[in-house]
């Protein structure tokens, strides 16, 4: 299962393609980590950071 999210800040796209692959977006306020089951998503100030 390929975990994909967009940062609404910088625009850029991070996936994450397999277990431990722990992406960050350009400007580091979004990431996504492929090490579990459930899609992490990290942010420093809201959820409309990312989609
Ligand atoms: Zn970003």
């Amino acid at each position: 299962m390929k975990k994909i999210i967009k940062c609404k800040n910088c625009g850029v796209i991070i996936e994450s393609k397999y277990t431990y692959d722990y992406v960050t977006c350009k400007c580091g306020r979004c990431s996504v980590d492929g090490g579990h089951s459930y899609l992490r998503r990290s942010f420093n100030n809201s959820t409309d950071d990312y989609e």
